[in-house]
């Protein structure tokens, strides 16, 4: 729905990232068009391909289409066929009109016209149907064009949003808990590219929680076609820490020593930004004071897009989009290790800038850790769950 030199790029962005999101199922095929774009279903699911394309960013809706020659008796045919299949929808009586379009001038019959000639054998056919002009419960759309028409009547709301990357590059902290890949959609959603840093710190940390990690982004990549993953080793920084006798101070040193390399591989990656799944007051590391002090650790603007939310509206979310059944899955987190008693929720940024400045190794460790860190590629259609939501029965609520 854009005019002017964007279109072109956001209709670009949306043919890519359909084309990757569709790359698991090859016979369907895709064509664009006057503002839209049509899939061909090929021998592909219409359910599964439905459930795939409503996850494209910038995407308003889709509607299953049914097509025909631009003749008049394939037109009527085709329509009350189009009924047919959608019978069981309006048992019991229903309201219905068509809205026939013609969009291709030469066509020898007015839209009026096109509208009686469908209109009457519908209503001949289907005792149930009645005719409401005003507000009808279905509306019969039938589209002639002069490579063919089409007739359709659902439209399914699609994610909407910004097609993806057309507002740039962003680097998100991507941990094992529900709310960072809320936070990935929520910024993808926006028209941002996203690529994940995850910080281990193995052996304290498990192989299994790093793979976790690896799960969470490939469902990331169901929605984004490819997500690219950072794995940083975090143990050394992780140890300076736990052995400074500061240990309410242990989170918010290392979420500045992670901004901190993350800062360094979005400098690297040419990203504009940091994400982080922060919400306000969740945890002691989310309070005002913690952000101030623990933010000010990173030059690039520090993006929190759930920050205002409520857990529940996250985990609602996190199911929609397919990630909450990896999430909370039992794998520590390195933060969750040597979480300390009574973590601060006032840090001071003088004491914290102070004991910093006393680690003389400490700028060295994070160029290492930038310099060992690891990049993988994680594609759509590589997940074990898929992006189904999960059921309602599962929900624990131990992660307050
Ligand atoms: P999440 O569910 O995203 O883990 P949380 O409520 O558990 O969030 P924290 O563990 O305090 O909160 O983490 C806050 C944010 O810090 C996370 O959302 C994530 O962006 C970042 N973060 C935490 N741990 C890691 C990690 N090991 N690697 C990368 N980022 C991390
Ligand atoms: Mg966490």
């Amino acid at each position: 729905m854009l005019k002017g030199k964007n279109r072109a790029r956001f209709e670009k962005t949306i043919i890519t990232q359909v084309r990757s999101l569709l790359k698991p199922y090859p016979s369907a095929s895709l064509r664009k068009e006057f503002g839209r774009l049509y899939v061909d279903l090929g021998n592909e699911s219409y359910t599964d391909l439905i459930q795939v394309l409503k996850r494209v960013f910038g995407v308003m809706s889709i509607s299953p289409v049914k097509v025909t020659p631009s003749e008049r008796d394939a037109i009527v045919e085709t329509s009350v066929a189009f009924m047919e299949e959608r019978k069981h929808e309006f048992e019991g009586g229903m309201t219905f009109k068509v809205n026939a379009r013609r969009v291709w001038k030469e066509f020898p019959h007015s839209s009026h016209e096109m509208n009686h000639m469908v209109g009457s054998p519908i209503l001949r056919t289907f005792q149930d149907l009645s005719v409401d002009v005003r507000e009808p419960d279905i509306e019969l759309r039938v589209e002639i064009r002069e490579q063919g028409t089409y007739i359709f009547n659902e439209v399914i709301p699609a994610v909407g949003g910004f097609p993806l990357g057309t507002n740039g590059k962003a680097m998100l902290l991507l941990s094992g808990g529900i709310d960072s890949p809320v936070a990935a959609w929520s910024s993808m959603r926006r028209g941002l590219e996203v690529e994940c840093v995850h910080f281990y710190s193995y052996p304290f940390t498990s192989q299994r929680a790093k793979e976790k990690v690896i799960d969470l982004a490939r469902a990331l990549a169901d929605h984004a076609g490819t997500i690219k993953l950072h794995l940083v080793p975090f143990t050394e920084i992780q140890t300076a820490f736990t052995q400074l006798g500061q240990d309410n101070l242990i989170i918010t040193l290392m979420r500045r020593s992670m901004l901190r390399i993350a800062t360094k591989l979005a400098e690297r990656e040419r990203a504009l930004a940091l994400i982080t799944g922060d919400s306000l007051g969740q945890v002691a590391s989310q309070t005002l004071p913690s952000m101030n002090v623990i933010g000010r650790a990173t030059d690039l603007p520090l993006l929190r897009p759930l920050v205002m939310m409520d857990k529940q509206e996250i985990i609602t979310l996190s199911k929609q989009i397919g990630t909450y059944d990896i999430s909370i899955l039992p794998y520590e987190d390195c933060c969750t290790l040597f979480v300390p008693k009574s973590p601060t929720t006032n840090p001071n940024l003088r004491i914290v800038d102070k004991i910093e400045a006393t680690m003389s190794h400490l700028t060295a460790w994070v160029d290492e850790a930038v310099a060992q860190t690891e990049t993988i590629v994680l594609h759509a259609g590589e997940s074990v769950t898929g992006a189904s939501s999960s059921d309602d029965s599962e929900i624990k609520e131990d992660w307050f």
